[in-house]
């Protein structure tokens, strides 16, 4: 059975500010008692444009090329994670951290995400009503990640299936004003998710997500979110 998942991770194979390697990783979670993991590596502007910008600035018709080999780097975090979940039976699914250009906050995505990405080459350029539409059309489930942190804003929330009510990074904690992200969720009638925003150890475990069924696929994940078929668990477990 993998029920109880992390929400809310990221590698340091695909994530610069992440700085434990997914093969490192994996291991603590199996060992503090989760079943599952979804790598929600960062997909953002600044970091396409240090590698590609300089090259669509001066041919923009590279951009398709560009893109699809960002997303290359984006996932390769997902692909070591999942051959060390395959070893010692934790299940790996795909997600996404979007940031959008000139846009403070950062979208939780789950579901088929690479698909999505692959076919909607700079994405980072949406408006947030783009971008949001758009995930939507494709089936994917957006939750808006630490929504009270200092540079965040909460959006509108028809654009939102939900909220990070608990961000449990260690750096953020003082910071993340989880107490109001958890009030605007229960007004605004938001499903309400939880993550420990995992970039290093001491972030670990602090939030897990249980589910009331068995899930072994991102779309299995996306219509158990949408059901509500969860309890939420916030600094759950000691080490087995
Ligand atoms: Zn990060
Ligand atoms: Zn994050």
């Amino acid at each position: 059975m993998a029920r109880r998942f992390e929400l809310h991770y990221h590698t340091s194979e695909s994530s610069s500010c992440a700085r434990i390697s997914a093969r490192d990783s994996i291991p603590l979670y199996k060992a503090y008692g989760y079943d599952g993991i979804v790598v929600t590596d960062h997909l953002n502007p600044r970091r396409f444009e240090i590698r590609y910008g300089p090259a669509v600035a001066a041919d923009p018709s590279l951009m398709e090329e560009c893109w699809q080999r960002y997303i290359d780097v984006v996932r390769y975090g997902r692909q070591v994670a999942e051959e060390a979940g395959k070893r010692i039976g934790v299940t790996v699914l795909q997600g996404g951290e979007v940031n959008l250009k000139n846009y403070p906050n950062d979208f939780l995505v789950y579901g088929q995400v690479e698909p999505f990405f692959r076919s909607h080459p700079g994405l980072v350029y949406y408006s947030p009503e783009q971008f949001c539409q758009a995930a939507h059309e494709a089936g994917l489930f957006i939750s808006h990640a630490h929504p009270f942190r200092h540079d965040c804003q909460p959006l509108e929330n028809v654009y939102l299936d939900a909220m990070e009510v608990f961000n449990g990074s260690y750096g953020h904690l003082a910071v993340a004003h989880n107490d109001l992200a958890m009030q605007y969720a229960l007004d605004h009638d938001l499903i309400p998710t939880v993550g420990s925003d995992f970039h290093k150890v001491p972030d670990l475990p602090r939030a897990c997500v249980q589910f009331i069924d068995d899930i072994r696929t991102p779309d299995e994940l996306v219509n158990a979110l949408r059901a509500r078929r969860f309890e939420l668990l916030i600094c759950p477990f000691k080490k087995a």
